[in-house]
């Protein structure tokens, strides 16, 4: 094991790579996949079971990823892959209603505590940019307000101050963007309440909707303070702006009704993605019945997908969402996570490595930071980046794949066994010390 931060990739994973970069813009097809933050090469991965996924040179890793947060059973699970084989016989699209469709929005109404009322799409962007329009719609103002460091997806109105992918690069807004758009997107420190009700005693009349991502899950882990969610909610419900959570990381992950649910706060209207499809690229926007009644074909707000619906998609979600509602299931998942995560903090300890750990159900953060808690972007960018290198590459090297930037949250599953989690701790414990040697 080595935990210099020059990463060990095997020639065929460069060639495989190079080629790629011939072909497609820096050789991936979203930018974080490219290892830019951390360098090196990165793993193009040919097949994943369980908790675990193999390279194409058929080296196996535990996987803390999870495909982004889809894979909240863990990858290829029987039952799903069943579902998807059996739904493939049966065509593949139709453009058309499906039952199947009426089965899925039945069980979100049922699941998510504020959705009265669902539309699905392909994409947690979809749902972000489509809840936008409407909030728009609804309220016919044309102003928006976002939180530095939250990340929902690439389309224009909010690639503003956005993390994840953008945060990595360095890049906080995008070329692209008319500044005429941006204008409409206001911006604020996350967790900073006096700056958000400055801003609506100031203009909150003139703000459609607040987007918050409720567990701040694109600037590493971040858990809103106490009270911050509800100073939200009541000042929407003053000024008359609608609330989103952007719930496409935190849905039916932190707990089976997602961050709504945790913190017991009701928005107007909620975005999901990732976990809703099962690993199929599916999203869904939904919320108060009034407010969804603006949508096309009843109200004039338009939206549309060729590919919405789609039947495969459908599947997977369903049969998805119906294995995580086994009674347990979350408290499960968060106790099996807080152990990996006091695992990883005693072992950090023992070097002498300063690590702060933050988790909610299969959602996790740790910080090469000696605060407590880390509850604001600014802490996030003080954090020791060269720490993260180290850490990522030792772990990757000995078989552990985390996400390759420091602004992720981490992901585990229900497959993650006790054996994949205390292998997990001895080998960060071994990382830990080299990094401390
Ligand atoms: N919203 C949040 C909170 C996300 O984390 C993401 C993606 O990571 C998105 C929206 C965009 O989803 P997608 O990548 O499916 O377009």
């Amino acid at each position: 094991m080595s935990a210099s931060t020059t990463p060990a990739s095997s020639n065929a994973a460069q060639q495989l790579f190079e080629r790629a970069q011939k072909v497609i813009p820096g050789g991936v097809n979203s930018p974080v996949r490219a290892f830019g933050s951390v360098g090196g090469t990165p793993r193009f991965i040919a097949s994943a079971s369980g908790a675990h996924i193999t390279d194409s040179e058929g080296k196996r890793y535990i996987d803390y990823v999870g495909s982004w947060g889809p894979m909240l059973l863990g990858h290829a699970h029987p039952e799903v892959i069943e579902a998807v084989q059996l739904a493939a016989v049966n065509g593949l699209s139709f453009g058309a209603p499906t039952e199947l469709e009426v089965q899925m929005a039945e069980l979100i109404c049922s699941i998510v505590p504020s959705i009265e009322s669902v539309r699905m799409c392909s994409s947690g962007t979809e749902a972000t940019m489509s809840a936008i329009r409407l909030a728009r719609g609804f309220t016919g103002r044309d102003d928006i307000l976002k939180f530095e460091g939250c990340y929902h997806g690439h389309s224009d109105s909010l690639l503003v101050k956005a993390g994840s992918g953008a945060l990595t690069l360095g890049v906080p807004s995008s070329p692209g963007i008319p500044a005429d758009f941006a204008k409409h997107t206001l911006t604020l420190p996350f967790n900073d309440e006096e700056a958000l009700r400055k801003l609506f005693a100031e203009r909150g009349d003139s703000i459609a909707c607040i987007i918050v991502e409720p567990i701040a899950g694109n600037m590493n882990f971040i858990e809103p303070n106490a009270g911050y969610l509800q100073a939200m909610r009541e000042l929407c419900t003053q000024h008359g702006t609608l609330l989103i959570f952007d719930e496409v990381m935190t849905g039916f992950r932190v707990s089976l009704g997602g961050a709504q649910e945790h913190y017991g706060i009701k928005p107007d209207l909620t975005t999901l993605g990732k976990v809703i499809g099962g690993g199929m690229p599916v999203g869904a926007f939904g919320g108060r019945r009034d407010i969804m009644q603006q949508i096309a074909p009843v109200g004039p707000v338009y939206q549309a997908g060729t590919l919405s619906g789609n039947p495969i998609a459908m599947c997977a979600g369903i049969k998805t969402l119906q294995l995580l509602q086994k009674p347990g299931f979350h408290s499960e998942l968060h106790a099996k996570t807080g152990r990996l995560l006091s695992g990883l903090k005693a072992a950090a300890d023992e070097a002498g490595i300063p690590l702060c750990v933050a988790h909610a159900g299969g959602m996790f953060g740790f910080f090469f930071s000696s605060a407590d808690k880390v509850t604001s972007f600014d802490e996030v960018m003080a954090c020791n980046a060269e720490h993260f290198k180290q850490f990522f590459h030792g772990m990757l090297d000995a078989g552990v794949y985390l996400a390759p930037s420091a602004f992720e949250a981490g992901f585990s599953s229900a497959a993650h066994s006790e054996e994949d989690i205390q292998q997990t701790i001895d080998i960060a414990r071994k990382v830990f010390l080299d990094m401390a040697a």
